[in-house]
């Protein structure tokens, strides 16, 4: 099989308003997949899906009868997803212990419950979807589920605890996500981006945006988020990729701040 194969099939990606997530619904509709965004941001939301010709559907990832909602919607326009990227996330900083205080509960639950619980439950409801479908090849290939880690699930920084350990979680179920759906023919990766042009960047002075930059060894720049879509589509058009965590990151290992 190879992405050709996927032409016309559904596929959901979260936080497809914006940044990595954008970038993602873009080229999977460009290379013919039928995109279902699911996010938050209405107004981003529903003018990307106008852009690439996908749907929309406000979703809060971290409510499983959000994410339980957005899919019977997609179900009933699209057909069941073959193809599940996990791009919604957060980043709130916060350290361990802050002028005395411990780390901000609400934070770190929230934090959690949005990057590791979220893409957990995409996942899992996607999965349940695509196994109650026919295989799509004679292996008997039913879906592809692509989840969103970082480097900091690695290489934390000071401020990044609850990001890091969001991210850990990620990277720890993709194997065991891969191992669970192996003999329903599901595919499970993950892609651990280093430093991505999106609003959150974009939002810095350029001179930071070019010294972040100039920390990459090679290519010395911030990623564009097409070539983090670039990377989503040879996953799901390689049908020996599965169970792995791809760093996406020109070489870079983050220091301490
Ligand atoms: P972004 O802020 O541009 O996009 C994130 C999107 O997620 C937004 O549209 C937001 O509305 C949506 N979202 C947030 N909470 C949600 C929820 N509960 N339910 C549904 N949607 C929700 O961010 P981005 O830079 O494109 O990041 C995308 C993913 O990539 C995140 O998981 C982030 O942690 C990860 N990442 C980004 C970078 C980078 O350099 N940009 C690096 C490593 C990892």
């Amino acid at each position: 099989m190879s992405i050709q194969d996927w032409n016309g099939q559904a596929a959901v990606v979260t936080g497809g308003a914006s940044g990595l997530g954008a970038a993602t619904a873009s080229a999977l509709a460009d290379a013919g997949l039928k995109v279902a965004l699911f996010d938050m941001n209405n107004e981003k939301g529903e003018a990307h899906a106008a852009t690439i010709g996908g749907m929309f559907c406000n979703v809060d990832v971290s409510d499983p009868a959000s994410v339980k909602a957005g899919l019977d919607k997609v179900v009933a326009s699209l057909g069941a997803p073959r193809v599940m990227v996990n791009c919604a996330g957060i980043a709130l900083a916060g350290k361990t212990v802050s002028r005395g205080e411990p780390h901000d509960f609400a934070l770190f639950d929230k934090t959690i419950r949005v990057n590791l619980i979220g893409s957990f439950n995409c996942a899992s409801q996607a999965a349940a979807l695509m196994a109650a479908s026919e295989p799509m090849a004679p292996d008997g290939a039913r879906g592809v589920i692509i989840n969103t880690a970082s480097v900091a699930a690695y290489e934390g920084q000071i401020g990044q605890i609850a990001y890091s350990a969001s991210k850990g979680g990620i990277v720890g179920m993709t194997l065991p996500m891969a191992r669970d759906l192996a003999d329903k023919g599901i595919r499970v990766c993950s892609i651990a981006p280093g430093l991505f042009l999106t609003p959150l960047l974009e939002s810095l002075p350029e001179d930071v945006q070019h010294s972040l930059g100039q920390q990459v060894p090679f290519p010395s720049r911030l990623g564009q988020p097409s070539e983090f879509g670039k990377l989503v589509c040879s996953i799901v058009d390689n049908p020996m990729l599965n169970g792995e965590v791809i760093r996406l990151d020109g070489a870079i290992r983050m220091t301490a701040r």
